[in-house]
């Protein structure tokens, strides 16, 4: 999903319908608890003494694994109370909720200090600050030694049709091959540990799949709200491309 900080009334609508749409699945990004898990199998050393912060943690699909699997203690930002809400809630029915905390906040002004952090997590949100700006901002945060795992949306090849490039270059310009963002990332200062392609899964079973029924639910719901219809359009015509074009686009996580 993305962000756009126009400030009037019609935006900001937009924003609670988003809101409510996400709020119904459990991702708000292509990702899957296998593939969280697989990226965090490359971080060694963590104990019930680290830190782990989630940046655009959503409804917290990764924060509530990170917590469970490390037994660190998890910082879940987001922007949006509603989903901080929701990850509470979950937090609370997983036994996981001493050890998440939820920070409403901006990810390109997190509350943080310096050298808090051993492990910077962010599922399918650092685009919304951009990936180099991100990688740059947040390196602060991370204690020496200290791990990023992102997810990124990426070109799976160096040439591609027309229609899913310009959909891409207009939602997304910094979207790029997966080789240039590990360049990316090493210019940031960065030592590339494991760079990996998310399977389709988490595209599909994980992500758009479970956005059909939200979908049938929300237009039940705002039938005759053309800014609700226009949103459920757009959101079915990105997995449509997805479906057309999967062996072009990707998400990696590096
Ligand atoms: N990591 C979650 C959510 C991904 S969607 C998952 O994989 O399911 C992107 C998330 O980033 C949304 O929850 C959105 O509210 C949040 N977000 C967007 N812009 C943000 C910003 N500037 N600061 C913090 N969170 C932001």
């Amino acid at each position: 999903m993305g962000n756009n900080h126009e400030n009037n009334t019609e935006q900001q609508f937009d924003f609670s319908l988003l809101c409510e749409y996400f709020l119904s699945v459990d991702r708000q990004g292509p990702g899957s608890g296998a593939s969280t898990l697989r990226a965090l199998g490359f971080i060694d050393g963590l104990t019930a003494q680290s830190r782990i912060a989630d940046l655009g943690c959503g409804t917290g699909a990764s924060a509530l694994l990170l917590a469970r699997h490390t037994g660190a203690h998890v910082t879940a930002l987001d922007l949006f109370p509603a989903f901080l809400e929701k990850l509470r809630q979950r937090a609370v029915e997983t036994g996981l909720a001493d050890r998440i905390d939820t920070v409403e906040g901006s990810m390109d002004n997190p509350p943080f200090g310096d050298e808090t952090f051993d492990v910077l997590w962010s599922e399918g949100a650092i685009y919304n600050i951009g990936f180099v700006h991100g990688l740059e901002l947040w390196r602060r945060y991370l204690k020496r030694g200290g791990y990023v795992a992102v997810t990124e949306i990426s070109w799976l090849t160096d040439e591609r049709p027309a229609e899913i490039a310009q959909f891409w270059n207009e939602a997304y310009p910094e979207i790029d091959t997966m080789g240039h963002k590990l360049e990316q990332l090493q210019q940031c200062g960065y030592r590339p540990v494991a760079a990996f392609v998310l399977p389709d899964d988490c595209w599909t079973t994980h992500y758009y799949e479970p956005q059909r029924e939200a979908r049938r639910m929300f237009f039940g719901k705002h039938c005759g709200n053309a800014t609700a219809e226009q949103l459920m359009r757009d959101q079915r015509h990105e997995a449509q491309l997805y479906e057309r074009y999967k062996t072009q686009i990707g998400r990696a996580h590096v």
